[in-house]
């Protein structure tokens, strides 16, 4: 019997002060905190409720021509909502590339950004693991290690981000903006998730007892070319082998003036080099150039025995996003790129 205390919250200063002491955690949709207690991997002592907090629940226009999503604005109501699908479609489209429509509607967009690995060694609770237990190793270094990572990792740990938002969230830089005992601030995406190091059982760069309030959108949606191309086992219900967050912008003349690539499957966070993006930008959209811009973000990959090939294929995956971005509409089923 696991006894614990639970309390609904209605306000974002409750929830802080609720929070606060070890063993604590904020319940969202629960679809990964559920989870990870059922398979006894996670305890905690009391559970916070975040689900009566209105405020959490909405998107805002910014005056600086961004949107802020509420974190516990459910991840179908983010991808549906009329201006995430007119100004940021990647956004959109990544979402629902993920797990399933019963799920989206229970998950939140703070919990997207907290769910944990989905390494098999993590998940099972009689398996030594770094993430789990520091310091009692990682047997997915020598064992089944397909989902790996290949950038990124470290002798501690191999694990990846499995989140599909992340991906774009990355991809737009957005920025996350949280609230603890110390007050608020805000989170760039890319400090927002970090690699396993010396620490792997750290995800992320939030404190302790800070709450998700929102991920705030930049203006810059990459509306007119976009795309998410995300390669997995079975063709829906399954996370990532790699995937790709992909969009530019274009002058007058064709050429890009601005570029951005993150890669899902392949770190402990979603994955970008802004060195390669920059070696895109006054070219031409072609395979050549998306090939030397995948050389660089793939720069010192290395895999372990059952997952080298995600090298190849996220090389591959690059170049044929680019192709996509450039005609959105041609990522409808079986229609071609144009590039
Ligand atoms: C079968 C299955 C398939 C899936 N497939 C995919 C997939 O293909 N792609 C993908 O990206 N995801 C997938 N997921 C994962 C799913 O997207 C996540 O479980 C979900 O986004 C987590 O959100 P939640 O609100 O349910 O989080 P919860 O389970 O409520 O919480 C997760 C963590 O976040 C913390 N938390 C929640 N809200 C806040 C907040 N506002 N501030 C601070 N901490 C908070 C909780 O304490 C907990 O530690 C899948 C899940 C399942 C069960």
């Amino acid at each position: 019997m696991n006894n614990f205390h639970y309390e609904r919250v209605t306000d974002v200063d409750t929830a802080v002060a609720a929070a606060t002491g070890a063993g604590n955690s904020y319940l969202g949709g629960g679809t990964n905190l559920i989870d990870l207690w059922k398979y006894d991997l996670a305890h905690p002592e009391k559970l916070v409720d975040l689900n009566g907090i209105d405020e959490l629940k909405e998107v805002t226009e910014l005056p600086d021509g961004g949107l802020r999503l509420g974190a516990l604005v459910t991840n179908n109501k983010t991808a549906y909502h009329p201006t995430v699908q007119e100004r940021y479609p990647l956004l959109s489209r990544t979402i629902l590339a993920g797990a399933t429509p019963q799920i989206r509607n229970a998950a939140t967009n703070g919990g997207n950004l907290l769910q944990r690995t989905r390494c098999y060694y993590f998940y099972d609770a009689a398996s030594p693991c770094n993430k789990r237990v520091p310091g009692s190793g990682c047997p997915a270094r020598e064992g089944h290690n397909r989902l790996h990572a290949i950038l990124g990792h470290s002798e501690a740990c191999i694990a990846t981000m499995p989140s599909d938002m992340c991906v774009a969230l990355a991809a737009l830089e957005a920025t996350v903006r949280v609230r603890g005992p110390q007050g608020e601030r805000h989170i760039p995406f890319a400090d927002f998730h970090r690699l396993p190091g010396e620490k792997p059982e750290l995800d992320n760069t939030l404190g302790e007892d800070e709450l998700i309030l929102s991920i705030d959108l930049p203006a810059r949606g990459f509306a007119d070319h976009h795309t998410y191309l995300k390669l997995r086992d079975r063709h829906s219900y399954a996370f990532a082998v790699v995937s790709v967050a992909l969009g530019y912008e274009l002058d007058g003349e064709g050429k890009i003036t601005t570029a951005r690539i993150a890669l899902g499957g392949v770190a402990h966070k979603p994955w970008r080099v802004p060195a390669a993006e920059e070696l895109l930008v006054g070219q031409a959209p072609s395979e050549d150039q998306f090939a030397r811009a995948a050389d660089a973000l793939l720069e010192g990959a290395s895999g372990f025995k059952h997952n080298t090939f995600k090298i190849d294929l996220a090389h591959r995956a690059i170049i044929r996003a680019g192709a996509m971005a450039h005609d959105p509409s041609c990522q409808r089923p079986g229609a071609k790129p144009s590039l």
